[in-house]
């Protein structure tokens, strides 16, 4: 969510006449887009605005914008910082080019984030709200959703917000509720992204398999969105996250098998393997229907890819809840999972009842210990593809240098994806960027497959 939105403040900052610049040596406005939902990625922000804090006292002009779900959690308490000049909300960056002009025209503090996030968006029909939307429709389809780091690619959300409410999570606090965007204005803009050349799209909502959006007798579910993209001309991969293991229509997973374009690749954060942790968690489902849903999705889709998240350290969470949990990692047998500590957030249901009753340390040790049990799992499903040729989306140049780079000397290393979300590592020209193309996998690691181009 956060580099689509960061993708559209930086395309409509463009059309606004602006240059940008990596650097904060640079620039004249600095714009941090945030996350609110762990304290350590809040924490990461205040670090970057103390330096800022230190760089205006000898470039007094700079202009500072916090935006994003901590500008929208904290709003006029960011705004006291001496460092900061804008405060702009998820909601309201369609105003930002506005306000970056006002911030370097007047030198004044501004604000503009949405009040009562919840209670007004109550009543979704709300006139005021649907402005609101309306206007952030527009203005995703007026700019481009495009990742320009990554070639080929672009992010495409189906739905805003999240009404689910696990006890931990700050999200729906900081999106608000949940709203599908039309379907005809997905296609719409799906179109015109394959009309730029964008070959992969990802339809991103906080629980995409709850798509819904009523047009007259028809309501339109993801299974429709996905067939509907599916038909785009120009559009080869199809990915949507984040999947939620409640009410997942089977209409989803026969799309996925039935439909050319649609990546089998499934990312559903099961958050714990314990069902008294689960239901701590207001997540309502148990261990068992979770692997149930699992099963039917391998049952229906062949060779799918299945992904997960894990909190690990909720309040309350025992030696034995824990083991549940590393139980049901061992039967989920994912491709990969993404591993949490347990962090409060202010706001939530579970920081205002709960205490966070595990220490740090222990903490940390399960992390390492549920993450060496998935590299396990891992290393297995990788070590089957020796030998395989496989066809990748190629992303660029790797960031971080691999030790494996023995052939085709002279050729930079690249990294692309396979459909099913395999990270694959080969050297190539990198005009290959954005393509696809098939590569031999000669070597494996937990993490990463290698391979040989072939041409
Ligand atoms: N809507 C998505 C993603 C939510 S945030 C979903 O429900 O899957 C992404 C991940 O962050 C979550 O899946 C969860 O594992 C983790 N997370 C959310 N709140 C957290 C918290 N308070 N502490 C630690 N991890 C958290
Ligand atoms: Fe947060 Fe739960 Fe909504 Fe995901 S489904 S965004 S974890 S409240």
């Amino acid at each position: 969510m956060n580099k689509l939105d960061s993708a559209l403040v930086a395309s409509a900052i463009k059309d606004a006449g602006f240059a940008l610049t990596e650097k904060v040596k640079d620039a004249d406005v600095v714009l941090i887009n945030t996350c609110s939902v762990r304290q350590h990625a809040e924490d990461r922000v205040l670090s970057h605005l103390g330096h800022l804090k230190h760089a205006k006292r000898t470039r007094p002009g700079l202009v500072v914008g916090v935006i994003g779900c901590m500008a929208q959690r904290l709003g006029a308490e960011l705004l006291d910082h001496d460092a900061v000049d804008i405060v702009c909300g998820p909601a309201q960056i369609p105003q930002i080019p506005d306000l970056v002009k006002r911030a370097l025209e007047d030198k004044t503090k501004l604000l503009s984030v949405t009040e009562n996030i919840r209670q007004k968006t109550q009543a979704t029909a709300a006139n005021n709200e649907l402005r609101t939307m309306n206007s952030l429709d527009d203005f995703e389809l007026a700019y481009d959703s495009s990742r320009s780091y990554i070639p080929s690619q672009a992010f495409v959300r189906a739905m805003r917000g999240c009404n689910n409410f696990c006890s931990y999570c700050v999200v729906p606090y900081v999106r608000g509720p949940e709203v599908s965007r039309p379907a005809g204005q997905v296609i719409e803009q799906i179109k015109k992204l394959a009309a730029d050349g964008v070959k992969q799209i990802t339809l991103l909502g906080q629980t995409i398999n709850s798509y819904n959006y009523p047009a007259g007798d028809k309501t339109y579910r993801l299974a429709d969105l996905l067939e509907m993209a599916d038909e785009v001309d120009g559009i080869r991969w199809i990915r949507f996250i984040t999947s939620y293991p409640v009410g997942f229509d089977e209409a989803i997973l026969r799309a996925t098998a039935d439909l050319p374009k649609v990546c089998p690749y499934l990312h559903i954060p099961a958050q714990s393997g314990s069902d008294r942790i689960l239901k701590a968690m207001n997540r309502r489902y148990t261990a068992s229907e979770y692997l149930d849903l699992l099963a039917k999705a391998r049952e229906i889709v062949p060779g799918i890819a299945i992904a997960g998240d894990f909190i690990v350290g909720f309040s309350g969470e025992t030696d034995a809840d824990f083991a549940a949990t590393v139980e049901l990692v061992k039967k989920a047998k994912y491709k990969n999972c993404f591993i949490f500590k347990y962090s409060p957030r202010p706001g939530t249901r579970a920081d205002a009842k709960l205490a966070d009753t595990v220490p740090a340390e222990v903490k940390r040790q399960r992390n390492i210990e549920l993450l060496e049990v998935q590299n396990i799992i891992s290393g297995e499903y990788n070590k089957c593809f020796l030998g395989q040729e496989l066809e990748v989306l190629v992303e660029g140049p790797s960031k971080k240098p691999h030790l494996d780079r023995a052939s085709h000397a002279g050729q930079g290393q690249l990294v692309g994806r396979t459909a099913t979300d395999y990270i694959v590592v080969f050297n190539g020209p990198e005009s290959l960027a954005g393509q696809f193309t098939k590569v031999e996998i000669t070597k494996v690691s937990p993490l990463t497959l290698f391979g040989r181009l072939v041409s």
